[in-house]
C-alpha cells in the first residue's frame, strides 16, 4: 500500500478513536508546549491533573515568564525530572523579551529554545502552526519499526535515520498536526509496547511485523544502560527553641537530579551505611561541627528510580541544641511548620509528610 493511503487510515481511525484529552483542540503553542513538556516523562493520566493545574497558575507565557522560580518549581512539585521546569521558565523568560511573547511558526527555530527538542518542537510546529514536521517518539518509533519492519536499532544512528525517512513520508502534508496526533494516539492505544491490539488494527494487512509474525521482536534497541545506585544519607537536624522548631535545608544548585528543589544536608556514600558509621568516618564533621547533638533515629530507607539511578535515600534525625557557622553559611534555617512552602522532590516531600505530619508530632 502507498504510503498516502496508510496515512488516511491512520487519521480516519483517529478521527473516531482520539483520546479525549484537555489540550487537544486547541491551537494555543503555549498551552501545546506546556502539554508536551509535562508528557515527556509522565504518563497521561497523571499528566492531565497536572496540566489542568499548571496552566490555570500560569495561563500564558506571560504569567510563566513573570513567576518566580520557587513558584513555577512549586506548581511542577511531584512530576520529577525538574530540569523541564526550569527549561520552560527560561524559555518563556527568553520569548518575552526576544519574541515578544509569541512562539516561532517552524520547528528549525523552535528548536532553539532551552528545553524543546526535535519532538516538541514538530509537535508544536504541525498542531499550533500547521507546519509539516513529523513527531518521533516512542510510540512513532513502535509503529514505525513494526508497519514498515525497520530492524536497526532505532537509538542508533541507522535505525534513527531509517525511522525520521518513514516519519518524513508519511507525515500529511496538509493536515500535519491532525496525522502526528494520529499516530501518538494510534501507538498509545492499540500499537502498544506489549500485546498490541493487532486483530483491531485498521493496517495490520500493510504491517510488516504482523504478517511476518515478528511483532515481539520490534522494535529493536541496542543494549540497555545498567542502572546505577546512589545512596543518600539525608540529617534531618531538628532545633527546637521553644516558641518554634526548625530545620535546615538547602537550594540545589548543582547540574544534578533535583535543581532548584531543596533537600536536607546531605552526605553521599557509595554504599548503604549507618548514622554510626557516618559519624565514625568523620562525615558529619562539618555539618554537626561542635555543635552537642541527640541522635534520635534513621528511617528505613526509602528508594526512588530514576531512568538511569535508583536512589535509596536515608533520613537521620538529630536533635541539635544550637546552630553553627557551616549550617548558618550552606543552609536556610527553615520553620518546620512552613516547610511546604519549598519546593522539594518527591522523594523529600514524601519523608516529610510522614514525618513531619501533625499525627507524628
Ligand atoms: S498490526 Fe499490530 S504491530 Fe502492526 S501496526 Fe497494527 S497493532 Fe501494530
Amino acid at each position: 500500500m502507498k504510503d498516502t493511503a496508510l496515512t488516511k487510515k491512520l487519521i480516519s481511525w483517529y478521527q473516531v478513536h482520539k483520546r479525549d484529552l484537555p489540550w487537544r483542540g486547541t491551537s494555543d503553542p503555549y498551552k501545546i508546549w506546556v502539554s508536551e513538556i509535562i508528557l515527556q516523562q509522565t504518563r497521561i493520566e497523571q499528566g492531565r491533573d497536572y496540566f489542568l493545574r499548571f496552566v490555570k497558575f500560569f495561563p500564558d507565557v506571560f504569567s510563566l515568564a513573570n513567576a518566580s522560580r520557587d513558584e513555577v518549581m512549586k506548581q511542577w512539585q511531584g512530576l520529577g525530572y525538574y530540569s523541564r521546569a526550569n527549561n520552560m521558565h527560561e524559555t518563556a523568560k527568553t520569548l518575552v523579551k526576544e519574541y515578544r511573547g509569541k512562539f516561532p511558526e517552524n520547528a528549525v527555530e523552535l528548536i532553539k529554545l532551552k528545553g524543546i527538542g526535535p519532538y516538541t518542537a514538530a509537535a508544536v510546529a504541525s498542531i499550533a502552526f500547521d507546519k509539516p514536521a513529523a513527531v518521533v517518539d516512542g510510540n512513532v518509533i513502535r509503529v514505525l519499526s513494526r508497519l514498515f519492519g525497520i530492524e536497526k536499532a532505532y537509538d542508533r544512528p541507522e535505525g534513527k535515520q531509517a525511522i525520521h525517512k518513514k516519519a518524513n513520508k508519511l507525515i500529511d502534508q496538509n493536515a500535519p498536526g491532525t496525522y502526528n496526533q494520529a499516530i501518538m494516539d494510534f501507538g498509545a492505544m492499540i500499537c502498544v509496547p506489549k500485546n498490541p491490539l493487532c486483530h483491531k488494527c485498521p493496517i495490520k494487512e500493510d504491517c510488516f511485523a504482523f504478517r511476518k509474525e515478528k511483532v515481539d521482536l520490534l522494535p529493536v534497541a541496542s543494549k540497555p544502560a545498567q542502572k546505577k545506585n546512589r545512596y543518600l544519607n539525608y540529617l534531618v537536624l531538628i532545633l527546637k527553641t521553644g516558641k518554634d522548631d526548625y530545620t535546615f535545608m538547602k537550594l540545589r544548585t548543582e547540574n544534578d537530579i533535583w535543581k532548584n528543589l531543596h533537600d536536607f544536608p546531605l552526605l553521599e556514600t557509595k554504599s548503604p551505611v549507618s548514622f554510626k558509621t557516618l559519624l565514625r568516618k568523620g562525615l558529619t564533621a562539618d555539618i554537626l561541627g561542635k555543635t552537642s547533638f541527640r541522635y534520635i533515629e534513621s528511617h528505613m530507607p526509602l528508594k526512588h528510580q530514576l531512568t538511569h539511578r535508583t536512589l535509596y535515600a536515608s533520613f537521620h534525625v538529630v536533635h541539635i541544641h544550637q546552630t553553627n557557622q557551616y549550617l548558618n553559611r550552606h543552609f536556610k534555617k527553615v520553620k518546620i511548620s512552613a516547610i511546604d512552602q519549598l519546593a522539594l522532590p518527591r522523594l523529600i516531600d514524601r519523608f516529610v509528610e510522614n514525618f513531619f505530619s501533625p499525627n507524628n508530632s
